[in-house]
């Protein structure tokens, strides 16, 4: 059991909340909104653990929560997007627990409303297409796809900024005095930024990934490339998931294995600047 659960971690905000919710007297909500939660994450966390990745903790948040993954390994997408609408889907037969627990006389119709309610609004909320949301994420994954793997993770998180942007101007005029919406949109703000600062991070430990060997890769991009582009340059332009196959434009026997330069570059036996060098 211990190996199927993962650590379980509350966010600061979320202590917040419960203690704002114990204290104006509405702690059963606050219960129902952390049951609710944590049901959505193990969805999360459980469905990763059945693909075999490994879920270092969760950590729950005021609406929603983050399956902490070991960042040194790489997954395919379908299993990526599987694990990130498990989440949510627990979200859609939660509402028919509360209708079987209506037979039980804890439970009346105020609760079933307040329990409906909560859920309903996690589960739209959390697919707004913001990072770090489920929608966000999935977005993100769906961005890797199309592009490459820098380029996606900041064209992902500017479309979530801008989403962020539409969601605080709707908030603004539709709420301007909710405190629990700005706690909200700081706390998104905060972690868009603090992600965007970690991007090179990332694309270092995407190459290494990339490089191991142990990927399997499902499909193949083929890179045209000017000789005189710097190597930073060329790998910025890797895709997820991909083996890569390089051509030197202009020079059409040039044909270079992409992921052995990674390889090369790391172990510092390629001392070249431009791509033409390492011919
Ligand atoms: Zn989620």
């Amino acid at each position: 059991m211990t190996k199927l659960l993962p650590k379980i971690k509350i966010h600061p905000v979320f202590w917040l909340v419960i203690a704002a919710g114990t204290l104006t007297g509405h702690l059963w909500g606050t219960v129902m909104a952390f049951v609710i939660v944590l049901i959505h994450e193990l969805g999360h966390a459980l469905t990763a653990r059945l693909f075999g990745w490994n879920v270092l903790e969760i950590e729950l948040l005021p609406f929603g929560g983050v399956a902490k993954i070991d960042e040194r390994e790489t997954h395919p997408f379908y299993q990526e997007c599987l694990v990130l609408i498990a989440g949510p889907l627990q979200n859609v037969w939660l509402p028919l627990l509360s209708y079987a627990l209506l037979n039980f006389p804890f439970w009346g119709m105020n609760e079933h409303n307040l329990f409906f309610m909560q859920n309903n609004a996690l589960l739209l909320f959390n697919l707004l297409p913001i990072w770090p949301l489920d929608g966000g994420r999935l977005t993100h994954v769906l961005m890797e796809m199309v592009y490459p793997y820098k380029l996606a993770y900041r064209r992902a998180l500017c479309f979530s900024a801008i989403a962020l942007g539409l969601f605080g101007v709707i908030s603004l005029l539709l709420y301007p005095f909710s405190i629990n919406s700005w706690i909200i949109f700081s706390f998104i703000l905060v972690a868009i930024y603090k992600e965007w600062r970690v991007i090179p991070l990332r694309f270092i430990r995407f190459l290494l990934a990339l490089s191991s060997g142990k990927q399997r890769f499902v499909r193949l991009k083929k890179l045209s490339v000017p000789g005189e582009m710097l190597l930073t340059e060329v790998f910025a332009m890797y895709y997820k998931n991909a083996d890569h196959r390089l051509r030197i434009i202009g020079e059409p026997k040039s044909e270079l294995d992409g992921i052995g330069l990674v390889r090369d570059y790391f172990k510092g036996d390629c001392e070249a600047a431009t791509i033409r060098e390492c011919l």
